[in-house]
């Protein structure tokens, strides 16, 4: 039987979770799920944000559905015991490499983008970012003397090995979406782009189905925001997709929708949503809890391999906007919102 360690974590992080596990239970009834304490919630229980009973527990399930982590109550914390340590220490134990976020405007939040809404029609995208390598792991890294003074350095490096896994995971999204992918690099002025394209063009050869196209990541820049709906599937090095998934994000306009997948080898897999632990709006009813249902799609599809259950997740959030019904962060004036619970039960019902 498949087993999910579910992390509800802080703040809001218990609440959505409640919802998502509800909608997993409701379309994966076979799935055990367990659950675990992570972040703040872990230091008030244990003094650590990651306990080894965590710990060990999710590398034995291998696939983690976390809620968020942090509040202000812990921010006086030591660095490596403050609840985002147990997020990056899980992350780490389970090797994941690959980071993919999503951004899709559904046609009924056009209106939540800070573009025009014309500018953001069918925009349907996924950000591929490598997680564990490039710039912010390189050596040598920190501060050294150079010519008499201060300097500090740190080093893009990237192995063969590393850029061919993520290239493959960007080719397989592409291939199960619309067929496109777009690495984005800088290769004009880095030699570790030019490697890295080879080995992306290389990889190309393996995978006739999908099309590859080149972007500069300055030109990416502009291009994302004038012709967002034109992309599919974007690549990207460690530096440069914590940037544009970012901006990709805000193309949707709304925090609380937005699911993401962090990947490793053999199926293994931690399932969030972007947005935080909102300590401002925690135990008010008030969350949105569609990140974290979208990011049980996401564990179906690429942790279950169950795209059939994904899709109708997926339909039943669309089929819940388009029926009007919003959480106070989508609601513009007017419009009488519903609370976390409602939502998720909303949902719920679209699914049957
Ligand atoms: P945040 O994402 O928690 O909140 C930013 C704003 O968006 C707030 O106004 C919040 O109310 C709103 N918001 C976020 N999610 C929402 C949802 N589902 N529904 C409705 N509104 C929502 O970011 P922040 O305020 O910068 O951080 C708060 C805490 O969360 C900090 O301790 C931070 O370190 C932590 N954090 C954790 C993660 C994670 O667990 N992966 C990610 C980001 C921030």
């Amino acid at each position: 039987m498949p087993r999910v360690l579910a992390l509800p974590g802080d703040g809001i992080g218990p609440e959505v979770m409640a919802e998502a596990l509800e909608v997993l239970a409701r379309v994966a009834p076979d799935v055990e799920s367990e659950r675990a304490l992570i972040g703040g919630a872990a230091i008030d229980a244990t003094g650590e944000p990651l306990p080894p009973d965590t710990l060990d527990r999710a590398r034995e399930c291998g696939v983690v559905l976390l809620g968020a982590v942090g509040g202000p109550r812990w921010d006086g914390q030591p660095q490596d015991k403050k609840p985002e340590a147990g997020l990056l220490g899980i992350r780490k134990a389970l090797g994941l490499y690959a980071n993919l976020r999503p951004a899709t405007v559904v046609p009924a939040l056009a209106a939540s983008s800070p573009l025009r809404p014309e500018g953001v029609r069918g925009v349907d995208l996924v950000v591929v970012r490598e997680l564990t390598g490039g710039l912010y792991y390189g050596q040598p890294r920190g501060r050294f003397e150079s010519e008499g003074e201060a300097a500090a350095r740190n080093t893009m490096v990237y192995r063969e090995s590393e850029v061919r896994r993520i290239a493959r995971v960007g080719f397989e999204t592409a291939a199960r979406r619309r067929g496109r992918l777009t690495n984005v690099h800088k290769a004009n002025v880095l030699e570790v782009c030019a490697f890295w394209n080879e080995i992306v063009e290389d990889e190309a050869r393996d995978h006739p189905g999908v099309s590859l196209d080149h972007q500069l990541v300055d030109s990416m820049a502009m291009v994302l925001l004038r012709d967002a709906a034109e992309f599919d599937t974007i690549l990207c090095p460690n530096l440069f997709g914590d940037i544009l998934s970012d901006e990709a994000a805000m193309l949707t306009g709304s925090l609380g929708m937005l699911p993401s997948a962090s990947l490793g080898e053999a199926g293994r897999g931690l399932f969030e949503p972007v947005h935080g632990s909102a300590p401002d709006i925690a135990g008010r009813d008030r969350a949105n809890p569609l990140a974290m249902i979208l990011s049980v799609a996401m564990l179906l599809e690429h942790a279950l391999e169950r795209p059939e259950p994904a899709a109708r997740v997926r339909a039943a959030v669309d089929r819940v906007l388009e029926a009007g019904h919003r959480t106070p962060d989508l609601a513009t004036s007017g419009e009488d919102p519903v609370g976390t619970r409602a939502m998720g039960r909303l949902v719920r019902e679209a699914l049957a």
